[in-house]
């Protein structure tokens, strides 16, 4: 969906704009270097909507208090292989990156973990999470609330689901293979950056809730339900996914999740949860990798439908367009560059143009 209006910026100077804005904004260095290492993979790997795209959201949310710029992120170990992570309402890129680090930990350990988070916020593209275990020889996966309830359930007309995201990381001989999905048909950055950049969606992605019909201009998506992927099955694993990333770490679910594209100050409670599953406690590593290798190959030799030139395997497109990104920049819309150029100027940060 490139629209020919992009600008490549290389990847050090959206780093740096991200890192100093956030310390503008109130962040320690520290904490913003990592924000900015988490939002800038996003970025290099495809995520557009997760990466510098939210920076003003971030920045106007830790101006007017929505997010904690010094939490104090606590992690309360609950059995051999379980913890709970109370973020203190700090970054999400930083209360998972912890409860990342503390899963891996415990599954090193016990064999297997499972770390829920409670009062966190937004952490971007859930593939950041569970490809951490996956690049150490574990298998991680990882599932998070969404901030917005742009879904409802099958059948339903009331916005009480949000687009849960759900990534696996397995390792493999090579670059681990990396699934990550939005529970709904696409991701609701992706509808953002629909609108940003003048795009039409298809039909088929939001209705209408008193007719049905379709929204196809992404400025009206406000007035329409996201569907799920997969119809109910989309639909049922969003719920599963709200059940044991929110209600069991106590966060917010359903009516209780705060919308944060329309609220800037208050608590979003976020909950996510992670699992990592030591693999030598099975299977030793290499034997392992060795197998999985050898399924990528009969997969990718797969006869193919007509119409279909190589099969694609999940994590293909992102290692692909992170080594592109990394030598060709960072595509952003000309719509977004003058945002930042505003932000820039606002907090008296240098422009990304002037890295
Ligand atoms: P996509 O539909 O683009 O991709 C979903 C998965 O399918 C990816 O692993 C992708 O691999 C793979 N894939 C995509 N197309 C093909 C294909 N043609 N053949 C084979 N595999 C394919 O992602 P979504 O729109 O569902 O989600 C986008 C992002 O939004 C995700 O990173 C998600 O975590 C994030 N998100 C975050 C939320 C949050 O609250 N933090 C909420 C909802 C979504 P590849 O990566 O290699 O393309």
């Amino acid at each position: 969906m490139e629209d020919g209006n992009l600008l490549r910026i290389p990847s050090r100077a959206t780093r740096a704009l991200i890192a100093d804005a956030l310390v503008a904004a109130g962040l320690p260095p520290n904490d913003a270097a990592r924000c900015a290492e988490l939002m800038t993979e996003a970025d290099l790997t495809g995520a557009d909507g997760h990466g510098i795209f939210r920076l003003p959201q971030y920045v106007r949310r830790l101006k007017a208090g929505g997010f904690n710029k010094r939490p104090q992120i606590t992690v309360k170990k609950t059995g051999p292989a379980t913890a709970l992570v109370d973020g203190d309402n700090g970054m999400g890129h930083l209360v998972m990156s912890r409860a990342a680090e503390e899963a891996m930990a415990l599954a090193r350990e016990a064999g297997v973990s499972w770390v829920g988070v409670r009062r966190s916020n937004h952490a971007g593209p859930a593939a950041l999470y569970a490809e951490m275990p996956a690049s150490r020889g574990m298998i991680g996966i990882y599932a998070a609330v969404a901030n917005a309830n742009h879904m409802a359930i099958w059948g339903g007309a009331d916005l009480l689901l949000g687009t849960n995201p759900l990534a696996f990381g397995v390792p493999s001989g090579g670059a681990p293979l990396v699934f990550d999905m939005a529970t709904s048909i696409v991701a609701y950055g992706t509808v953002k950056k629909y609108a940003l950049r003048g795009l039409t969606m298809p039909p088929g992605w939001f209705v209408k809730p008193d007719t049905g019909e379709a929204i196809t201009d992404p400025n009206k998506s406000g007035e329409g339900i996201l569907l799920p992927a997969g119809e109910y099955k989309g639909s049922g694993l969003a719920l599963m996914i709200g059940l044991l990333a929110g209600v069991l770490n106590g966060a917010a679910f359903g009516r209780d999740v705060v919308d944060f594209n329309a609220d800037d100050d208050s608590e979003t409670n976020t909950g996510h949860f992670i699992v990592v599953v030591d693999i030598a406690r099975f299977v030793p590593l290499a034997t392992f990798t060795a197998e999985v290798d050898r399924h990528v190959r009969d997969l990718r030799a797969s006869n193919r439908l007509p119409g279909v030139h190589a099969i694609r395997l999940p994590g293909d497109r992102r290692a692909e367009c992170r080594d592109e990104r990394l030598r060709q920049g960072v595509p952003i819309a000309a719509a977004l560059l003058a945002q930042l150029d505003k932000l820039a100027a606002e907090l008296t940060v240098t422009p990304l143009r002037g890295r």
